[in-house]
C-alpha cells in the first residue's frame, strides 16, 4: 500500500486516528489498569506507525506486536514505549531486538538459550515474558515444560542475563464468554504463575486478556491487558462496536471509473453469475482482489453507492467489480464506500465479514494492494 496523500483518490483507506485513540482511552479507563495495545500486522491495516502514535495519546502503556522486524520499525520512527515481541522462531534477531530496548517473549528452552546469549553477548539484561500455553495449544510452553522453563529462566535472572518481566498466556474461547475453557485455561494460568513466583519470578507482571477478554471477562484482565482488534473500533464479539464505546476507525472507498447503460440481459463480469434484469445503469469499481476485496465478495458485499447500499454485481475481479444501480443518478468519479463505521448509511466491516463467513480482523488486515492510505484526525501526530 503507498501512502502518499492524493488529490481525489482512486480508492482510499481512511483512518481516523482520533477515533483509535478514543477506543483506547475507552478500554483503558474500563480496566483501569496498563494496557499494552496490540499493533501487529501493520496495526491491523491501519499503518503501523501512525496506529501506535494514536494508542499512546490514547493512553496505552505499552506495545505488543508479533515479530522482531514490527518492533524495531517502531523504534526506527523514533518510538521509545516498551514493546513486546512474541512470536520469535529460531535464528530471530534478538541481538537486534535487545539493541532496540525491545521485550521479547520466550515459549521454550531454545529460545531462552537464543536470548541469554544474545545478552551475553551485548552485555544487556534482556527483558523477557515467558508464555505458557493454557490450552490454545499455539504460542507457549506446555504445562509439561514449564517448570524446566521457569527453573532456567530463573537461573538466568539470578545471573543477572535476563530480568523476567512477564508471564503470559493467550486464549482460545475469549469471543465465547460463557466457555467452559475459560475457567480451565484460567487455571491453568494461574498454576503456572504460582509456579514462577515460587520459583522466585516475583516481579513479573501477567498477562492473558486480548481485546474479547478485556471486554468481557474481568477475571482475565490481571496486570495488564492486550487488546488490539478493539482499539480499531471493531468489536470482538462480533457485534455493533458501540455498545462498548468504540468507534470504527477505518474507511474504505474508491470512486467509480466508468458508468454505462446496458440492455436487460447483460452478462455481468467473468463468468456471467449476474444478469441484468432490465435496462439498466453499471458502475465501475476500480479496486479488487489483488487490493484486498474478496473474491468471494461477489454478488454478496454490499457497498454504499448513491445513497443507497447495494450488492456487488457478479465476480469480484483483480482490478475492479461492477456495480448494478439501476436508473439511479451514478456519474464516474463518484464515491462508493465498501465499509465504514456505518453511520452514513455504508456497511460495516462486519457486515461484509458476515456475508464472507470470515472475521472483520481478516479484511481490515488485508485491505491493501493498490488503496492510498489518508489519516483523519490529530491523536498521536508529530
Ligand atoms: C493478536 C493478539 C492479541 C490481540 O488480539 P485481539 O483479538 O485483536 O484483541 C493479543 N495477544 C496475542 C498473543 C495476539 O496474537
Amino acid at each position: 500500500m503507498t501512502n502518499a496523500i492524493p488529490g481525489a483518490a482512486r480508492a482510499e483507506v481512511v483512518v481516523d486516528l482520533d477515533a483509535i485513540a478514543a477506543n483506547t482511552a475507552v478500554l483503558r479507563g474500563r480496566v483501569g489498569r496498563p494496557l499494552m495495545a496490540v499493533v501487529k500486522a501493520d496495526g491491523y491495516g491501519h499503518g503501523l506507525v501512525p496506529a501506535a502514535r494514536a494508542v499512546l495519546a490514547g493512553g496505552a502503556d505499552s506495545l505488543g506486536v508479533a515479530v522482531i522486524e514490527e518492533a524495531l520499525a517502531l523504534r526506527s520512527a523514533g518510538i521509545t514505549a516498551p514493546v513486546l515481541a512474541w512470536l520469535n522462531g529460531p535464528g530471530a534477531d534478538v541481538a537486534a531486538a535487545l539493541a532496540a530496548d525491545v521485550e521479547l517473549s520466550v515459549n521454550a528452552r531454545w529460545g531462552l538459550a537464543e536470548v541469554l546469549a544474545a545478552a551475553r553477548a551485548g552485555g544487556r539484561t534482556a527483558r523477557v515474558h515467558l508464555a505458557v500455553d493454557t490450552g490454545l495449544s499455539r504460542e507457549g510452553a506446555p504445562p509439561g515444560e514449564w517448570p524446566d522453563l521457569v527453573a532456567a529462566a530463573a537461573r538466568a535472572q539470578a545471573d543477572g542475563d535476563i530480568a523476567v518481566v512477564g508471564l503470559w498466556s493467550h486464549m482460545a474461547y475469549a469471543d465465547a464468554p460463557t466457555h467452559p475453557t475459560i475457567g480451565a485455561q484460567v487455571r491453568v494460568f494461574e498454576e503456572a504463575v504460582e509456579l514462577a513466583r515460587g520459583a522466585g519470578l516475583t516481579d513479573a507482571r501477567r498477562h492473558l486478556a486480548n481485546s474479547a477478554a478485556t471486554l468481557a471477562l474481568p477475571e482475565t484482565w490481571y496486570d495488564l491487558v492486550r487488546p488490539g482488534i478493539a482499539l480499531y473500533g471493531l468489536d470482538p464479539l462480533g457485534g455493533d462496536p458501540a455498545r462498548h464505546g468504540l468507534r470504527p476507525a477505518m474507511t474504505v472507498r474508491a470512486r467509480v471509473a466508468l458508468t454505462k447503460r446496458v440492455p436487460a440481459g447483460a452478462g455481468i463480469s467473468y463468468g456471467h453469475t449476474y444478469t441484468a434484469q432490465r435496462e439498466t445503469t453499471l458502475a465501475l469499481v476500480p479496486v479488487g482482489y489483488a487490493d484486498g476485496v474478496p473474491r468471494a465478495m461477489g454478488n454478496r458485499a454490499p457497498v454504499l453507492a448513491a445513497g443507497a447500499q447495494r450488492t456487488i454485481a457478479g465476480r469480484v475481479c483483480m482490478d475492479q467489480f461492477v456495480l448494478d444501480v439501476g436508473d439511479d443518478d451514478v456519474a464516474p468519479g463518484d464515491e462508493v464506500v465498501l465499509w465504514g463505521p456505518g453511520d452514513e448509511g455504508e456497511p460495516t466491516a462486519q457486515q461484509w465479514a458476515d456475508v464472507a463467513e470470515t472475521i472483520h480482523y481478516e479484511l481490515v488486515t488485508r485491505i491493501g494492494g493498490r488503496f492510498v492510505r489518508r489519516y483523519v484526525g490529530s491523536a498521536g501526530s508529530v
